[in-house]
């Protein structure tokens, strides 16, 4: 965490003017500056700096604030990115609080070492000969921060020269050890570095242009590096998502690098994962249209199919595109087939549509028990979107059905009433599909002492973030997400002005952190024990994960959330 006199320090430093002008054209006022509102569309200029009071102000639409939060506001950054983002500005070195979140140290081996990689590729040959045979531009390469790790021990010279510890380099994810022997984790692979929303580093992921057995590896789940969690490119192509409102999400790096190549700016890719409930807070950023392009084959199909009835099930607008046989999009940006993808991705199949298609084709409906399968699969299906989504595909259900509407919309035609709106407002008989719905949450209590907290203390927001997960946040959930985005919502309001609701010090709020993640993991463990539909496998190492996440909360040890 970043250290609150450390912040202070920087704010004093910051001139809200140079930070602005940055970003937006500013002219002499009196004792103001003047410019156009970049939070909204404006003609003539009502938006003012003020150097005296170091605040921004817009009479148009209302914004206004401080030098962090105009960065957090334009960049879409939390508190934390944005202090980060301004210090790298102002080449103010923050300092961290200690042990568990020196963050700051981490990021610059990772700047290093990714720095190493690059000059690696520009002096091995074979690397740069395998990027420019897959159609990789130099700009591309460029770009996206291309590299090369030749073998472990070249690594570990490097490390030794650069005077970095191994054990520094094992917690950064490039190297491991055995049996007291350091080695290097990506060894004779393209190296593609994976950054933070912010564009900070946090992991690598590289692709071996053998044929090892493993095509792509990434390092491994770090605190700085969560998987589940990011999307690759996702830094790069943050602008254009929320200009063009839209994104795309594709299954590979090397599809995130030919589609920008050739002018798709928004896409990204997940890292190596499905598309979970983890990746929706940051694909709701900007509220884009959402094209999940996958390629064609079983495996993309089958991906395509669960994104589609998460993305619907949480109502994003977007579709489906899926690529035809044995062609990926990196395939057809490298063959000059542009014109192909971008009638594609102009009009991808809906979600729901999608959903439809695909399980009627999954089933033999000209037996009626495959018929009465499909029927059942696409109901409960159709209960999950809004009522709205519904309506309009349950005549196209129906029809590939070949049933009636009625039937197939649950209506209870003796009494008329259209009970699915009913049902879609309770939750609790929607079925569980595909999503990472939580199955427990802390007391309502603590989760609005928690928000109230961080809205009187946001440096401390890096605390909470690192050990909880939004859903955990229940009924809250939505507050809280409104909270990181820096956006305004009735509940922030309410607990911001009900004197009930207690506000914590750090060291309090450190304690009630450990309090609640060991009741959250117990019941987790309860829960996981009483699952009979886990595998066996799975089941035990989720039970040995949660009981040490309780032994190190016992210990007063703030475990990460993965
Ligand atoms: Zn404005």
């Amino acid at each position: 965490m970043i250290d609150n006199n450390s912040i202070e320090q920087l704010k004093q430093i910051v001139d809200i003017v140079d930070v602005i002008s940055n970003y937006v054209e500013l002219k002499k006022n009196g004792a103001n500056f003047k410019g156009l509102c970049p939070f909204h569309d404006e003609k003539s200029p009502s938006f003012v700096v003020s150097p005296t009071k170091q605040f921004y102000k817009c009479f148009g639409c209302g914004a206004g604030g401080d030098a962090i939060k105009f960065v957090m506001e334009f960049e879409k950054l939390s508190y934390p990115e944005a202090i980060e983002k301004l210090a790298s500005q102002y080449n103010f070195t923050l300092r961290y609080t200690k042990g568990e979140h020196s963050s700051g140290q981490e990021r610059r081996i990772l700047e290093t070492i990714g720095q190493w990689y690059r000059a690696n590729l520009e002096r091995h040959q074979p690397a740069k000969d395998y990027l420019k045979k897959r159609g990789v531009s130099l700009a591309s390469i460029e770009k996206f921060e291309i590299g090369y790790a030749p073998g472990s021990d070249a690594t570990l010279q490097f490390f030794q020269k650069a005077m970095i510890p191994p054990q520094k380099g094992e917690e950064v994810g490039i190297l491991g050890h055995d049996n007291g022997r350091y080695y290097a984790r990506l060894i004779d692979r393209i190296i593609f570095p994976i950054h933070s929303p912010s564009g900070m580093p946090v992991g690598f992921g590289g692709r071996t242009m053998g044929d090892h057995p493993a095509k792509y590896i990434n390092s491994p789940q770090t605190k700085l590096f969560n998987k589940s969690r990011l999307l690759y490119g996702y830094h790069l192509a943050k602008e254009s998502i929320y200009r063009k409102k839209r994104l795309v999400v594709t299954e590979g790096y090397m599809d995130v690098i030919m589609l920008h190549q050739a002018g798709f700016d928004t896409a990204v890719a997940t890292l190596g994962t499905a598309l979970t409930g983890d990746h929706l807070p940051l694909l709701k950023k900007g509220e884009p249209e959402v094209v999940v392009a996958y390629d064609g084959d079983i495996a993309g199909v089958n991906a395509a199919m669960k994104a589609a009835l998460l993305l619907s099930a949480h109502n994003f607008e977007g579709g489906v595109v899926l690529f035809s046989k044995g062609l990926d999009p990196a395939d057809m940006v490298a063959k000059g087939d542009i014109e192909t993808i971008e009638a594609l991705i102009a009009k991808p199949i809906p979600y729901a549509q999608f959903v439809i298609d695909q399980t009627v084709a999954r089933h033999d409906i000209h037996t009626p028990k495959g018929k009465e399968d499909a029927f059942h699969s696409l109901k409960s299906y159709l209960s999950t979107l809004s009522p709205f989504v519904q309506e309009k595909y349950l005549p196209y259900a129906a029809l590939r059905l070949g049933v009636n509407s009625a039937m197939l919309s649950g209506r209870k035609q003796q009494t008329g009433v259209p009970d699915r709106y009913n049902r879609h407002s309770n939750t609790q008989t929607r079925p569980a599909i595909a999503s990472n719905t939580p199955f427990l949450t802390l007391a309502d209590v603590a989760e609005e002492s928690i928000i109230k907290t961080l809205l009187n203390t946001p440096s401390l927001t890096d605390m909470v973030l690192d050990t909880m997960d939004s859903s955990m946040f229940g009924s809250r959930r939505e507050a809280f997400e409104a909270f990181l985005r820096g956006e305004e919502h009735e509940d922030l309001l309410r607990i911001e002005l009900d004197d009930s609701i207690i506000v914590y010090s750090e060291e309090e709020l450190k304690k009630q952190l450990l309090y609640f993640l060991q009741r959250y993991y117990k019941k987790a463990l309860d829960n996981i024990k009483k699952d009979d539909r886990l595998p066996f496998e799975q089941k035990i190492f989720k039970i040995r994960k949660y009981q040490d996440y309780i032994h190190r909360l016992k210990r007063g040890e703030l475990v990460p959330y993965e």
